[in-house]
């Protein structure tokens, strides 16, 4: 559902659905053009890999993601087209209501589940670094984590968190340097005393950023770390068996 601002703009001007451009009311993206996504339905309630049809709920056959210190990864669809352009449009071509529109289907793929959130106190985006905040003019994590935080009624807390190094862009790397590369990149100021805290980002591919942000947020007191992604790269492995 759209905030308040969004939802009042929106009965004055219709948006306009953000990958076909015909109406889309009141939120970002048409009903014809959600039916055709690739949801997340049936899935792994630890990490959100798609479990194959028919198979038993539980935990999938490889929870393959590195999510030390994450208590649940949930992702409500799978990165491919056309939730990649989504995505690409909202990082590199300025376009933030592609994030807000990632941030809706987020809370809307989310509610389609079967398994349960775990609870959480407030909700902290990935944080970019100053630089790269500076140069792209917003973080698309506070845009996706926009509309999660008006449909949970969980404060948005953006200023706790930075990004203190400017790590080099993750997808170039292979896993084990994605790994490296994260070490201490992020740094929490003062202390979450024993909140639950929930990350929300754009696409999780193997979890090592949402785990290394866990462990300071961990360090800095957080009794509890889950995550929420608009997507998850799914290997083709497990996308052949869904
Ligand atoms: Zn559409
Ligand atoms: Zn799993």
């Amino acid at each position: 559902m759209p905030d308040q601002v969004d939802y009042w703009s929106a009965c004055l001007m219709p948006w306009p659905c953000v990958l076909c451009g015909q109406r889309a009311g009141l939120e970002r993206v048409c009903v014809g053009c959600r039916a055709d996504l690739p949801w997340i339905t049936h899935a792994c309630p630890r990490c959100s890999g798609p479990l194959p049809p028919g198979a038993a709920p539980g935990l999938c056959a490889a929870c393959d993601l590195a999510l030390a210190g994450l208590a649940q990864v949930r992702a409500a669809l799978v990165y491919e087209y056309p939730v990649d352009v989504l995505v690409a449009a909202a990082k590199f071509q300025a376009r933030r209501e592609c994030a807000r529109a990632l941030g809706e289907l987020l809370v809307a793929g989310l509610s389609r589940q079967s398994f349960c959130a775990l609870p959480a106190d407030i909700i902290v985006p990935v944080p970019l670094h100053p630089a790269r905040l500076g140069k792209r003019g917003y973080n698309q994590a506070v845009e996706i984590a926009r509309p999660v935080a008006a449909a949970l009624r969980l404060p948005l807390v953006t200023r706790l968190c930075r990004r203190s190094r400017n790590t080099e862009a993750q997808s170039a790397l292979p896993g084990r340097a994605r790994h490296k590369n994260l070490a201490a990149a992020f740094s929490v100021r003062g202390s979450l005393a024993r909140s639950r805290v929930l990350i929300v980002d754009d696409v999780v591919t193997t979890g090592h950023t949402l785990s290394s942000l866990a462990g300071s947020l961990r360090r800095a007191g957080a009794a509890q770390v889950t995550a929420w992604c608009a997507a998850r790269v799914v290997p083709d492995q497990a996308r052949l068996k869904v």
